[in-house]
């Protein structure tokens, strides 16, 4: 039997050191969920400092005292990556949202790890810099949680995800040691390349304290085509002639034919889209003004030449804002629609998309499941949803996990992975064999023993 968490001692202990303030004492179940379908998981502490300091002295009592915890940013994960299923801490780390540093010589900012994406990219946008990450949540979501989730977004297409930002991470191992891993240049050879082994880490190998990444200039301006075909393999056509006419778009977005279809009855596109449409482009173009005017030409010529029905040119500021809010709001479009709704992230090779929608269609049909797919079709990253009622039709759980392994089959089989950027967290915990063979995982196993000897933090996630 295991033995019981010594969360009374922790609690103690962590009042006697940092101070009675840091310790969350009410609304403790609003840690129980993050944005995904896991939990509830309503933490046995938590833990919110005031300051950058006390998250090493913090996971010193905890690696000592052998208590699990589990990091959170704003809690927008999708796969249960900050929740406690353990029953031990979570570390809030939303208070910690100082831009310490704006360096705009250098183009580099640094940051404490709470700092909300849209905010950081608002601050250096005032000083005409750019941070191109731009996960559809980045009105919500912390950089830690970026960092710690490689999060990417529709602009990855063109600027490549989070980690391809970050320079420098200031982190705290599972044992409590203080680490400065990386450099401010922006090259740098010297060691093993940490900084990078710890994007994409979910908080399992160790906690970010602070970042340093590297900014670009603004673009000099940005359009958006919203383009519109009468089905799925007409729109992936399309992404893969633009790609091959050797456009470099900012973002590629597709939606397939029920997101269509909800977001054409509700009405809420802003440009005319023609009634018989099936799916949707959203093609955004930015750079120097004077060589898109010939880019916006030929991306349109490309949707026409795989069939479009229309292309639209979104080229005021508002008119833009709005295409993009549609498209940054479609998860809660799909679930203000549907009761249930479970959702993938799987990618693959760019050329092997139109398959991949395919699967992803046939595999609904084959369930009986609703099924609704969008997302970054520029890197070959699909968002598949099987939307369900399990009040309506009890039996429809199951069919959604039978569903999924198929999907995850599918896309291994096209050369692709089971996430692009969402992460596996306790979501796809299960499936990670389908993926990963014994010997692989044994050697991630072998490095999370390097960084936290004991396991405690996000136990038996990732791996
Ligand atoms: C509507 C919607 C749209 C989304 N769109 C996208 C998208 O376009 N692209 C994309 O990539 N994701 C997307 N996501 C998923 C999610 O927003 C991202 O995964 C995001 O990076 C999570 O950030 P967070 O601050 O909310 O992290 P959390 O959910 O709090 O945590 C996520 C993971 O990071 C770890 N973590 C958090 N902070 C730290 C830290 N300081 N140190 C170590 N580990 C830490 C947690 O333990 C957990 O494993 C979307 C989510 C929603 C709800």
């Amino acid at each position: 039997m295991t033995p019981p968490l010594a969360l009374g001692d922790l609690q103690r202990r962590i009042v006697a050191e940092l101070g009675p303030e840091v310790v969350v004492s009410s609304d403790t179940a609003l840690y129980a969920r993050d944005d995904g379908a896991e939990g509830p998981f309503v933490p046995g502490l938590v833990v919110r400092p005031t300051g950058r300091a006390q998250i090493a002295p913090l996971l010193r009592l905890c690696h000592e005292l052998g208590v699990p915890l589990s990091p959170r940013g704003a809690g927008t994960g999708t796969v249960g990556g900050c929740l406690a299923d353990h029953g031990g801490l979570v570390l809030d780390l939303a208070g910690l949202r100082q831009i310490l540093d704006i360096d705009e010589r250098s183009a580099l900012v640094t940051v404490e790890p709470g700092v909300i994406t849209a905010e950081l990219q608002a601050a250096v946008a005032a000083r005409g810099l750019f941070y191109p990450p731009d996960p559809a949540s980045s009105a919500k979501c912390s950089i830690g949680g970026n960092i710690a989730t490689n999060a990417g977004g529709p602009r990855a297409c063109k600027y490549g995800v989070t980690g391809a930002f970050v320079l420098a991470l200031d982190v705290v191992s599972g044992s409590g040691q203080p680490l400065a891993l990386g450099h401010r240049s922006l090259k740098g050879v010297t060691g093993y390349d940490l900084v990078h082994l710890l994007v994409g880490a979910e908080g399992t190998l160790a906690v970010t304290a602070a970042a340093t990444l590297r900014l670009l200039p603004q673009p000099a301006a940005a359009f958006t085509l919203l383009a519109a075909f009468p089905d799925e393999a007409a729109a992936a056509a399309a992404v893969l002639a633009c790609r091959r006419a050797g456009l470099s778009p900012a973002a590629l977005e597709l939606a397939d034919r029920t997101c269509t279809r909800v977001l054409l009855s509700a009405g809420e596109l802003a440009v005319p889209v023609p009634e018989a449409s099936g799916a949707l482009l959203w093609i955004e173009l930015d750079g120097d003004e004077a060589g898109l005017d010939r880019a916006l030409r030929r991306a349109a010529d490309c949707c026409r030449d795989a069939g479009a029905l229309a292309v639209e040119l979104a080229g005021d500021e508002p008119t833009r804002e709005r295409l993009w809010s549609v498209r940054r709001a479609l998860s809660y479009t799909l679930r203000a629609r549907w009761p249930r709704k479970i959702s993938e992230d799987v990618a693959v090779p760019l050329g092997r998309l139109p398959e991949l929608i395919a699967a992803a269609r046939q595999i609904g049909a084959r369930n009986r499941l609703d099924t609704a797919s969008f997302g970054h079709a520029g890197d070959g990253n699909l968002h598949v949803n099987f939307l369900y009622d399990p009040t309506a039709d009890p039996s429809s759980p199951q069919r959604v996990r039978a569903a999924v392994a198929q999907l995850f089959t599918a896309t291994i089989a096209l050369g692709g992975t089971l996430s692009g950027e969402h992460g596996v967290g306790l979501a796809k915990r299960p499936y990670l064999p389908v993926e990963q063979p014994p010997e692989l995982r044994d050697l991630q196993r072998a490095i999370k023993r390097a960084w936290d000897p004991k396991g405690i933090l996000n136990p038996g996630k990732k791996i």
